[in-house]
């Protein structure tokens, strides 16, 4: 086993310990024998002869001076490090723009590494609570930014963009565990004559309501997007043709059961909705095919009167 020990990399504390023993404890030992041989030379079994006397004094005290330098050396070299932090402290506080903190109640180093120690410790502790309010404050900023990037601004649905993608992903999702899946198409029907007799701001009102009775209508798994004006798109993952028939249906109802109170009505005005049902088969490869599926299928609905769900029919079989 190598034996492996370095002064310079012992502590401070324990470094200046061994000063204090080299530089006290054995001269004064040193010294106490000299003083109890001069003055009792009857203590020693043979009383020392002067010549050996004056040798150990000479001999002795050479030892004295050697072991109190070594103590010096060790000492200087324990200094040097605290000087040269207390430089380095300083120059960096007077960087920091900090040179008037700089306290100047001691000149003793180790005194004042500690004060500049304390200062920087509280400098970043401050610094840290800011910069940690910052990050809480960003990573609010970019939830918020990231909803704002697949959000629509007026109803709080997911965007065109979104859901395309999405449904791409779903589409993935569905083959690779075999689920079902299906796709509804929704559009506000005479919402134009609604808007021209109403308003802009009533119709927007409406499209707000109509998202909020859409959400309230699918399930927690559901992704529900405004697909442009006043079309809506709602994917419904793992929904074979009758889950999405009833969820369709229910929406359908509930809408035509609403009432709206534009400005300026005297009487309630109710609005119907029609949908179009697109459930995944085989023959599907795309999103944009199973979207024009539902589309398809929505604009049965309307041909045939409107306020109704139709469901996609394979002109094929
Ligand atoms: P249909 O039953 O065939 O769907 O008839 P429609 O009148 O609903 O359809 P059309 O496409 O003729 O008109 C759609 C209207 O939707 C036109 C526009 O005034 C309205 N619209 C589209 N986007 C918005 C919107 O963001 N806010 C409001 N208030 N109206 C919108
Ligand atoms: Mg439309
Ligand atoms: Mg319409």
């Amino acid at each position: 086993m190598k034996f492996n020990f370095s002064i310079k990399t012992q502590r401070l504390k324990y470094k200046l310990w061994v000063v204090y023993a080299l530089m006290f404890i054995l001269p004064a030992i040193f010294l106490g024998y000299i003083i109890l041989i001069t003055l009792f030379p009857n203590l020693l079994a043979n009383p020392t002869p002067v010549p050996i006397l004056k040798l150990s004094l000479i001999f002795g005290g050479l030892g004295s001076v050697i072991i109190s330098l070594g103590g010096l050396f060790l000492m200087s070299r324990s200094i040097k490090p605290v000087e040269n932090i207390t430089k380095e402290a300083e120059n960096f506080m007077v960087e920091l723009g900090k040179g008037a903190v700089i306290l100047t109640t001691t000149r003793d180093e180790g005194e004042k590494v500690s004060q500049y120690m304390t200062h920087l410790i509280m400098e970043t502790r401050t610094k840290m609570n800011e910069i940690n309010g910052y990050a809480q404050q960003l990573a609010e900023t970019n939830t918020k930014l990231n909803e704002l990037a697949v959000k629509d601004g007026l109803t709080g649905l997911y965007n065109h963009m979104y859901i395309k993608e999405r449904l791409n992903y779903e589409l993935l999702r569905a083959r690779e565990f075999s689920h079902p899946l299906s796709v509804i198409m929704a559009d506000i029907d005479d919402f134009k004559q609604y808007n021209d007799r109403s308003g802009h701001l009533a119709g927007d009102q409406v499209l707000e309501k109509v998202a909020r009775t859409i959400v309230k209508n699918i399930r927690p798994i559901d992704i529900p997007a405004r697909y442009g004006g006043e079309e809506f798109i709602v994917i419904l993952p793992g929904a074979e043709s009758n889950k999405g028939m009833q969820i369709a249906e229910q929406i359908r109802a509930q809408i035509s059961q609403l009432n709206f109170y534009p400005k300026d009505m005297v009487s309630p005005i109710s609005l119907t909705i029609s949908l179009g049902i697109s459930i995944l088969s085989e023959k599907i490869v795309s999103s944009e095919e199973i979207i024009s599926q539902a589309d398809e299928a929505l604009y049965r609905s309307k041909r045939m009167g409107k306020n109704r769900v139709c469901e996609y029919i394979n002109p094929s079989g």
